[in-house]
C-alpha cells in the first residue's frame, strides 16, 4: 500500500483547537469527511461537491462557545482525574472502578466516575447500575448513585440500546461526548474518575481536549507488564505530554498471578522489558503501583460490587490501597485523608 501523502494533526493544535460546534447541515456527512466541526471543514478534498459543503466552509472557527459551559458544570469538582491507557482489555475500566470505591471507603470523600469510553462503556456494569436510567432534570442529567457518596454516569446511558455496535463516524461521536459532558450535573464532588476511550483516537482526543479546559490534576495511565501493552503506553504518554496533561503515574495492572492453593506465583503477561516500573523510570514518571491478577476482581465486576467490602484482606485489595495511597500523594492530599485506615 502506498504510504499516506497526508500530513497528521499535531497533538498540540488538536487540544489548543478543539472541535467547534456542528453547523446544521442539508446531507449526511459522506464518507472520509473531515469533521464539519473541523478546521478543513469545507476546504478538504472529499469536501469537492458535498452539498454541505458552503455551510461547513462558513462554520465558525473560533474558540469553542461549549468549552466554558463545560468547565462551569465541573466547576465544583475539587480533583478531575483521567484514567487512561494504550490499549484496550488491560483493565482501565476495572482500575477506575476500583479507585471509585478505593475513594468512596471515606464517608467524608465524594466521588464521581465519568464513562466516556463510547464504543465499549463498562463502567455501568462494573458499578452495577446498568439496567439504571438516567434522571433528567432542567438543571441537567444526574448521575446515578451507587452509594450515598458515589455517582456514576455513563455515556452508555445516552445510547439507543446498549447491544447495538457503535458504528458512528467521528465527528457525530464526539458530538455526543461534548453532549454528555455539557449536561451532567454534577454538583460538589471531591473526586472525579473520568474513564476515557482507550488508545489516541478521535474521541480519546475530544474528552481531553474538553476537559483540559476545566482544570484536571491530570491522568493516571494504565499497562500491563507485557511490552505489547508497554509499546503503546509510550505512545500515551507521549500524547500527554504533547497535550499538556500531566501523569499523575503508571500502574501495572495484571502484574502477577499468585495461585490461591498453592500459593506459587506466576508472570502471566511476563515483563520482558522491565514491566510498568522499568517503564515509568524510563520516562521519569511516578510508579503507583503494581495490581495483581485475582479473579475475584473480574467477579467483583461482573456482579457490580466492591472488591474492597468484599475481600478486604486480599493482596490484591492491599496492592491498589497502596496505589491510592501513592495517587493521594501526587494529586497533593494526606493518603490518611483519602483512605482514613491506612
Ligand atoms: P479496559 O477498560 O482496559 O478495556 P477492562 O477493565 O474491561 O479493560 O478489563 C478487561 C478484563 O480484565 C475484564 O474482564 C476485567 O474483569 C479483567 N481484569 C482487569 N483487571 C484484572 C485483575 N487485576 N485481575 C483479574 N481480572 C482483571
Amino acid at each position: 500500500m502506498a504510504p499516506s501523502l497526508e500530513e497528521p494533526d499535531r497533538v498540540e493544535d488538536v487540544i489548543a483547537h478543539p472541535l467547534k460546534q456542528k453547523p446544521t447541515l442539508v446531507a449526511p456527512e459522506p464518507e472520509h469527511c473531515p469533521g464539519p466541526e473541523s478546521e478543513q471543514a469545507g476546504a478538504a478534498d472529499s469536501c469537492a461537491g458535498c452539498p454541505n459543503q458552503a455551510i461547513c466552509a462558513s462554520a465558525p472557527k473560533g474558540p469553542d462557545p461549549d468549552i466554558p459551559i463545560i468547565a462551569a458544570r465541573l466547576a465544583g469538582v475539587k480533583h478531575k482525574i483521567l484514567v487512561v491507557s494504550g490499549k484496550g482489555g488491560v483493565g482501565k475500566s476495572t482500575f477506575t472502578s476500583l479507585l471509585a470505591h478505593a475513594f468512596a471507603i471515606n464517608p467524608d470523600n465524594s466521588v464521581g466516575v465519568m464513562d466516556t469510553d463510547i464504543c465499549g462503556p463498562s463502567i455501568p456494569k462494573m458499578m452495577g447500575v446498568e439496567s439504571e436510567t438516567l434522571h433528567v432534570s432542567g438543571a441537567g442529567m444526574s448521575p446515578v448513585y451507587v452509594m450515598d457518596n458515589l455517582g456514576v454516569v455513563s455515556i452508555q446511558f445516552m445510547l439507543p440500546n446498549r447491544d447495538d455496535a457503535i458504528i458512528w463516524r467521528g465527528p457525530k461521536k464526539n458530538g455526543l461526548i461534548k453532549q454528555f459532558l455539557k449536561d451532567v450535573d454534577w454538583g460538589d464532588l471531591d473526586f472525579l474518575l473520568v474513564d476515557t476511550p482507550p488508545g489516541t483516537s478521535d474521541e480519546h482526543l475530544s474528552v481531553n481536549a474538553f476537559l483540559k479546559e476545566s482544570g484536571i490534576d491530570g491522568a493516571v495511565v494504565v499497562t500491563t507488564p507485557q511490552e505489547v501493552s508497554l509499546l503503546d503506553v509510550r505512545k500515551e504518554i507521549d500524547f500527554c505530554r504533547k497535550a499538556g496533561i500531566r501523569v499523575l503515574g503508571l500502574v501495572e495492572n495484571m502484574s502477577m498471578f499468585v495461585c490461591p492453593k498453592c500459593d506459587h506465583a506466576s508472570e502471566i503477561f511476563r515483563a520482558t522489558t522491565g514491566g510498568g516500573r522499568g517503564l515509568a523510570e524510563e520516562m521519569g514518571i511516578p510508579f503507583l503501583g503494581a495490581v495483581p491478577i485475582d479473579p475475584r476482581i473480574a467477579m467483583a465486576c461482573d456482579y457490580g460490587e466492591s472488591f474492597f467490602d468484599s475481600f478486604p484482606d486480599s493482596p490484591a485489595c492491599k496492592a491498589l490501597k497502596g496505589v491510592v495511597s501513592s495517587l493521594a500523594d501526587q494529586i497533593g492530599l494526606d493518603p490518611r485523608d483519602v483512605l482514613p485506615e491506612q
